[in-house]
């Protein structure tokens, strides 16, 4: 590779962007590029380092600019990975750059620095804005066009036999002026079985064991970072129709409890705060938007209580998105439990074990070794295969979370699902795909998925019209539901709060009034949804590939 920038030394004084009044972040910002100056002092010698632009639990991005051999100036984006980072992940995520990115929507590399165990990955600069400032504004035709370049990008690397692991807004730059697109963070990447990208061979498919406290699993090595995560996953709930388990949680009378109760075999996330850092912070765009579109009272969702001391062995009392709350048509009733089995039991299992299909863990159960299986990602983007446990995972499950970002995209909710738990996870899938479709996918790839009530499929136009607030809520005219009935249509939440003024396609008017939207959200024509049927297909074996989808007739014309 050849370094794209001249040798020539820029000033390192005043590299932040001077500001009238620095706040404290912008000071720990400056020693932040002050240490990394100190840490490679190479990149002095190239790249004024102008402001960070991104951070993680195992990288830190920042804006530089440098000059050109012809004069010119150029901005690229400099991503400094956590030191402690596995050397071998180190080489896959930029092998994956190299062999793969530089077109089709996948970002490329220019150039990489490396002091020691410091690694420095050069990429090209693209502005670009986080989905949650422009949810709301964007027309059906730019969610048509985003959600076309986001499954070019996934044919793209899947033909490579790149599994990304990591498909979500934050990985899928998008800028809307210029329609530019490009997809990030190949940290958590894995090969299929014929994998052109031969460091993704070194790290295909290494399961990571199920630690206590990992919601997001990453890379090998990863600390757990003290970190604010609390508040700002708090806030970037605000705007998900399912908000995780360790949100503040005001319940109200309707709320539908969902017991699940774990085997050995799923993850603990017992203390999750600490290692959603990585999550929440990717997440911290969505504090700039303070812009809850639900009232308060209707924040309450998912509360994880009850746990047992005992870490393999935890029930748990979760509610999985209040929907009466959110206006979604769904099933009702009592409480639910949600587990999941290994459908082939072994021998130890057929002779002594007495919890298979109820809702309690046996001792057998408990000592015997643990399922594992990839489950790296981020919970609300994780497929059903991943939230199960199901060892052979492929490309499917990118296209699972690029169903994840349509259905948010339609919906105009992000994030969507939002849980701090699989099984969290799995119950507010169930919520929207059907508890009965659940398991018979499940049963198709080797889990057993039990829940104890049944949970109707939700029409997906229905749920999304009605989330957008184009569709009269039920409960404008039906009155909460509590008394455990399942009528299967209809929900009983309250009314949302009004949408923020200019937000609203219709300011003051009732969005519903069949008025039309110069956004195009009053024509969303049915293969949209057909679309986003098949790529949240709960069988990974039947889900739609992104080859397929981009022939989908949604895309005619582009
Ligand atoms: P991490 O592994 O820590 O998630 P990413 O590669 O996803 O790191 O980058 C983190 C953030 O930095 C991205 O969400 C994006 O906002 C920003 N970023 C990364 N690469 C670029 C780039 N080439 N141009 C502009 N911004 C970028
Ligand atoms: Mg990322
Ligand atoms: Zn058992």
């Amino acid at each position: 590779m050849e370094t794209p920038v001249c040798a020539e030394t820029f000033p390192i004084d005043g590299c932040v962007k001077s500001t009238s009044k620095k706040s404290k972040t912008s000071r720990s910002v400056e020693s932040d590029i002050e240490s990394l100056y100190k840490a490679v002092p190479q990149l002095a010698k190239t790249f004024r380092i102008i402001e960070k632009i991104g951070e993680g639990t195992f990288s830190s991005v920042y804006l530089g600019e440098a000059r050109m051999r012809d004069g010119s100036r150029d901005m690229f984006a400099l991503k400094h990975l956590i030191p402690i980072s596995h050397p071998t992940r180190i080489a896959a995520e930029l092998q994956c750059l190299t062999v793969v990115g530089g077109r089709e929507n996948v970002m490329g590399v220019e150039y990489c620095f490396r002091k020691e165990d410091h690694v420095v990955i050069v990429m090209p600069y693209m502005e670009h804005q986080a989905i949650v400032d422009v949810i709301r504004l964007l027309s059906f035709e730019e969610v048509r066009l985003y959600i076309y370049h986001l499954l070019k990008a996934l044919r793209h690397i899947h033909q490579f036999g790149v599994i990304h692991r990591d498909i979500k807004p934050n990985n899928f730059l998008y800028n809307r002026k210029a329609k530019t697109f490009a997809l990030v963070d190949f940290g958590l990447a894995q090969g299929t079985a014929d994998t052109q990208i031969e460091l993704l061979k070194v790290v295909r498919q290494k399961p990571s064991q199920p630690r206590a406290g990992s919601s997001t699993e990453r890379r090998d090595k990863a600390p757990p970072k003290p970190s604010s995560s609390a508040t700002a996953s708090h806030q970037s709930t605000a705007n998900a129709p399912f908000p995780p388990s360790s949100s503040p949680t005001i319940t109200t009378p309707a709320t539908r409890k969902v017991l699940i109760k774990k085997s050995r075999s799923i993850a603990i996330t017992a203390g999750a705060s600490t290692s959603r850092t990585k999550h929440t912070k990717d997440l911290l765009g969505i504090r700039k938007s303070q812009r809850p579109v639900f009232s308060e009272r209707n924040l309450n969702s998912c509360t994880s209580a009850a746990s047992t001391t005992k870490q393999t062995n935890r029930t748990e009392s979760v509610r999985p998105g209040d929907l009466s709350n959110r206006r979604l048509p769904s099933a009702r009733g009592g409480p639910a439990s949600v587990r999941t089995h290994k459908l082939q039991r072994t021998a130890q299992q057929t002779f002594t074990c007495s919890c298979f299909q109820t809702d309690r863990v046996c001792n057998v159960c408990l000592a015997r070794k643990q399922q594992v299986a990839p489950r790296a990602g981020t919970p609300g983007f994780r497929a059903p295969e991943v939230l199960t446990k199901c060892p052979n995972q492929g490309t499917a499950i990118d296209v699972w979370s690029a169903g994840v970002i349509l259905l948010s995209l339609l919906s105009g909710r992000y994030p969507f699902f939002k849980a701090s738990d699989d099984m969290i996870a799995l119950a507010q899938i169930m919520t929207i795909r059907g508890s009965r479709e659940t398991r018979r996918a499940a049963k198709a790839f080797g889990k057993a998925v039990l829940c104890s009530r049944e949970l109707p499929r939700v029409d997906l136009r229905e749920l999304c019209e009605t989330l957008r607030g184009r569709r009269p809520s039920p409960d404008d005219e039906v009155p909460p539901v509590t008394d455990g009935k399942d009528t299967g249509k209809g929900s009983t939440g309250k009314t949302p709060a009004p949408l923020p003024k200019g937000q609203d396609p219709t300011p003051g008017e009732k969005p519903w009034s069949g008025l039309c939207d110069e956004r195009g959200w009053d024509k969303v024509p049915d293969e949209a949804y057909d679309l986003l049927d098949r790529l949240l297909d709960l069988n990974p074996n039947s889900r739609i590939t992104a080859a397929l989808a981009l022939q989908h007739p949604l895309f005619k014309g582009l």
